[in-house]
């Protein structure tokens, strides 16, 4: 069969209604108009929400003998958020536009309007010179010596250098005054009528009762707290001795001041996240160390070399000596997906000195306590799901039954992570004799993987259904079946067929789909 391999990316609004009309994601209570920035994950997107969680804590937790579970309550003692910092220092600077009443995050506003204006005008240069050179274009040395892209670059590095400059001293008059330097305009009113810029504290709160008194409390801005506190619990219970992780999965909310750009920057949303406790002074070759794992990690299940890059951090938080982000190119272009941060001591030594426990850790080795240093893996499990579904989801032209040309939406997820691993489909449904067998299939396979029944439409119809929602593997059961018992196997990705016998079915796509074998490789 002639297989048009035409594969076209879908842009981002393709990716959003993908996700609304096969039931991946919905805006959060529709029916009363949507919360903004909050979304629900619908029976596909629950599948594979939960089959990315199982990849990270097989992969973190039970393929590393020194790394133990944890799940810590989401409210947690106010005095938590004065230790690490966030009652102070969780503040993302705003400013709003008089004349359009938006509201920007300052440091976005850079990046996105000044910044990214001087880069596209790189990329026009670039553009421009390729085709008037053609074959012959140098393009790293055109972006080494070219007048107009070195003076963008020039501009973008100063401007950078001055955003960080501001925000590092806390410096909310200089933020303004560099915004009106730039001459930034707002996109939606076209003016530079902008109010002073403040800062945001983006914790939710609520009020406490009970043991706790009437003190405010915070819905958890990071997992990360739950496992500080839990430090010496796990080291009396687990027996592990440093190095060693503890990891989390759970729920973190955040005021985002401004949150588009779908589940990418949600106010409440699921961090992946591991805090390795270590010898202080080892942290660099720990940090080095989870760069490369986590990494290969995110490589393993979707893109290559040119989807995913590390960003360093020029502005350190208070708490980190070394931290960097693993970007994915996004359909808006490269953004944060992890970061890993070398948080030394900070958080433990501030809990002691609030709480007034010892936190400290006794190395038999050296015969000495100290506070370990931590290197920290932090990854947004609703990143994960749409850097998948946004380099997954293709269009194909493949030949329909006619043998004419016709697009399909296909899911290229990796197997182990499809939401439905394998549908059963009888070619025909008015012929009961196969529809059991059919049937019986289904009921034999539905005990090993995730698996659906669909006889309702033509085999074509259906095909497209499984592709469109990922499914790597379809079963057909035909007139050849009712003769030597064998079926049809179609793979997602090729539209290859083969046949096999009844009996071996479950094997063969038990295997295909198997998470050890991709945990085998990492
Ligand atoms: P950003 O700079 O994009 O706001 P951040 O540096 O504040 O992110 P971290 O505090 O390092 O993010 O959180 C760790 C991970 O949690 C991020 O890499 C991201 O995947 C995820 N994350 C953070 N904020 C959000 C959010 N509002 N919505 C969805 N995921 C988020």
């Amino acid at each position: 069969m002639r297989f048009n391999q035409t594969k076209i990316k879908m842009d981002f609004q393709d990716i959003v209604s993908h996700c609304k009309e096969y039931g991946f994601i919905y805006q959060s209570s529709e029916i009363y108009g949507s919360l903004s920035a909050v979304y629900d994950y619908g029976p596909y997107g629950v599948q594979l929400k939960n089959n990315i969680k199982e990849y990270w804590w097989r992969a973190m937790v039970q393929a590393h003998e020194n790394i133990v579970g944890l799940d810590s309550s989401i409210f947690m003692h106010p005095q938590v958020w004065v230790a690490s910092g966030h009652v102070a220092a969780f503040n993302d600077p705003m400013i709003d536009n008089k004349d359009s009443k938006k509201r920007y995050r300052a440091d976005h506003l850079i990046e996105e309007f000044y910044v990214g204006k001087q880069e596209s005008k790189i990329e026009k240069e670039v553009e421009k010179a390729k085709k008037r050179f053609g074959d012959a274009f140098d393009e790293a040395q055109f972006r080494s010596t070219n007048p107009r892209v070195l003076e963008a670059q020039v501009k973008i590095d100063e401007a950078l250098r001055r955003m960080n400059e501001v925000m590092n001293n806390n410096d909310l008059e200089a933020f303004k005054a560099l915004i009106d330097e730039l001459e930034i305009v707002c996109p939606v009113s076209g003016t530079r009528n902008w109010t002073e810029v403040r800062q945001f504290n983006l914790m939710f709160s609520t009020q406490g009762g009970g043991s706790v008194g009437d003190d405010v409390l915070y819905l958890r801005p990071e997992t990360a707290q739950g496992i500080f506190v839990n430090f010496l619990n796990v080291v009396n219970t687990s027996r592990q001795k440093i190095p060693f992780g503890i990891a989390q999965i759970g729920k973190a909310f955040r005021n985002e001041i401004v949150a588009r750009q779908f589940i990418f920057r949600m106010r409440e949303f699921e961090q992946m996240e591991m805090q390795f406790f270590v010898r202080p002074g080892t942290e660099m070759e720990w940090y080095n160390h989870w760069k490369e794992k986590r990494m290969n990690w995110h490589r393993a299940v979707i893109g290559d070399n040119s989807t995913h890059r590390y960003h360093n951090h020029e502005k350190l938080a208070h708490y980190a000596n070394a931290a960097l982000d693993i970007e994915f190119n996004f359909p808006f272009g490269f953004r944060e997906l992890e970061g890993i941060h070398s948080r030394t001591d900070f958080d433990l030594t501030a809990h002691q000195k609030l709480s007034g426990k010892k936190l400290q850790y006794f190395d038999p080795e050296l015969k000495e306590s100290y506070v370990p240093y931590v290197v920290e893996t932090s990854v947004g499990c609703d990143r994960m799901f749409l850097a998948i579904l946004s380099h997954a989801l293709q269009e194909d032209i493949i030949p329909n039954a006619d043998g004419e040309d016709a697009t399909r939406k296909v899911l290229r997820i990796h197997p182990a992570l499809a939401p439905v691993k394998c549908a059963v489909l009888p070619l025909v449904k008015k012929d009961e004799a196969l529809t059991k067998v059919a049937r019986d299939i289904f009921d034999r396979l539905k005990y090993s993987f995730e698996c659906q029944y669909d006889e309702k439409d033509a085999i074509g119809r259906r095909y497209r259904r499984q592709d469109a929602i990922g499914t790597p593997y379809c079963i057909t059961i035909d007139e050849q079946t009712a003769i030597d018992g064998t079926v049809t196997i179609r793979e997602r990705d090729t539209t290859k067929q083969e046949r096999v016998a009844i009996e071996a079915v479950e094997k063969i796509v038990a295997e295909r789909i198997d998470m050890r074998t991709l945990l085998r490789t990492l």
